[in-house]
């Protein structure tokens, strides 16, 4: 059996991988594209913040438009999940059920999962439609502060990023109010510069959570109950990072990967876009790592080429 060899395969199809599958078909290069489903743009119910779509565009449908031009220009897209990417003289061999073939490049652009709080996945989806939970005040602060910016906020996660995410969302509120999973101490300074800024600090656990009313409500263990408008939680996320750690690649304490300026990692051949990359997790990156990239990998196919294909 001969096995095709592709310029570059890209490994994950959300924002990241898709744009740098436009731009590498558009150079004209052999690539293809894994996706087993998951990308987290695909939760998002409307984006506001992403330029250039002034009525806001739903996550799932920005994805759609952008599979229709990568495959416009011959990417092929296909569903799968890489589970292995192993040295292969120069090149890479990608595994995995029902996939088995060469790249002389590898883009991964795996992205991460947000840590959810526990509930049931048909609750966290009509949550989410309805924008009573959010991931990322970055992207939506301005929705949750509501139409007069005095809406309440909730924040659940009490470490370090919890008090900087319910600092963040004072921008849009003075109704902040930041929750916790477990019995935690805060350290001082954080307590005296959510005092500072008219942030609550509760710390009673929360036990459980009840979004079926107009407002969310978080329910403690002495019966007592606490409302607000939208809930954001904070607490992190897990890099889709199986196969950079496979390969021994560079991360950072938040197991993202480290890049070089053109995306590369440490070994040749190998790149990497999206929020898997350390930085800030927003498309518009996104999708400007995967433009780097896919220059870097284009012209890095020419010099070992030394020509341009054509
Ligand atoms: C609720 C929510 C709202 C958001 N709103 C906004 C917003 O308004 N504006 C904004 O800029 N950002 C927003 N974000 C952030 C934005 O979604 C991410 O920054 C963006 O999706 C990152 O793109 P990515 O391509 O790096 O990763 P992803 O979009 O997460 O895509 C990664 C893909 O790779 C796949 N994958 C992983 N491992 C493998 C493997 N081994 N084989 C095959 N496939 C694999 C995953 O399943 C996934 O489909 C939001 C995020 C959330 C959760």
């Amino acid at each position: 059996m001969t096995t095709t060899t592709y310029d570059c395969a890209i490994v994950g199809g959300g924002p990241a991988g898709l744009t740098a599958a436009i731009y590498l078909a558009r150079f004209r290069r052999r690539v293809v594209l894994f996706d087993r489903g998951g990308s987290r743009a695909a939760l998002i119910p409307v984006s506001h913040n992403h330029a250039g779509f002034p009525e806001g565009i739903a996550g799932g449908e920005l994805l759609a438009r952008m599979g229709e031009q990568a495959a416009e220009y011959g990417a092929e897209l296909r569903v799968g999940d890489v589970a292995e990417v192993a040295a292969a003289g120069d090149d890479w061999r990608l595994g995995g059920a029902g996939i088995d073939l060469i790249a002389r490049t590898v883009l991964f652009a795996t992205g991460v999962d947000n840590r959810r709080p526990e509930l049931d996945e048909a609750v966290h989806r009509a949550a989410l439609a309805a924008g009573k939970l959010r991931y990322c005040p970055v992207c939506d602060g301005w929705e949750a502060g509501g139409p007069d910016f005095g809406a309440r906020v909730g924040v659940v996660g009490a470490k370090s990023h919890g008090v900087a995410e319910a600092l963040f969302l004072r921008t849009f509120t003075p109704h902040v109010r930041l929750f916790t999973l477990e019995e935690c101490e805060l350290h001082e300074k954080d307590r005296a510069d959510l005092a500072d800024h008219g942030v609550t600090w509760d710390p009673r656990p929360v036990t459980a959570y009840d979004f079926s009313g107009a407002a969310v409500r978080l329910c403690f263990a002495d019966g007592d109950a606490a409302e607000v408008d939208t809930l954001y939680p904070a607490l992190g996320s897990e890099p889709n990072d199986e196969l950079i750690q496979a390969l021994g690649l560079r991360t950072d304490s938040d197991r993202c990967v480290m890049t070089d300026k053109h995306q590369q990692l440490g070994l040749k051949g190998l790149f990497a876009a999206g929020d898997l990359v350390a930085g800030l997790d927003q498309i518009s990156v996104a999708m400007g790592h995967a433009a780097i990239a896919a220059v870097a990998i284009h012209n890095d196919l020419r010099e070992r080429d030394g020509a341009t294909p054509g």
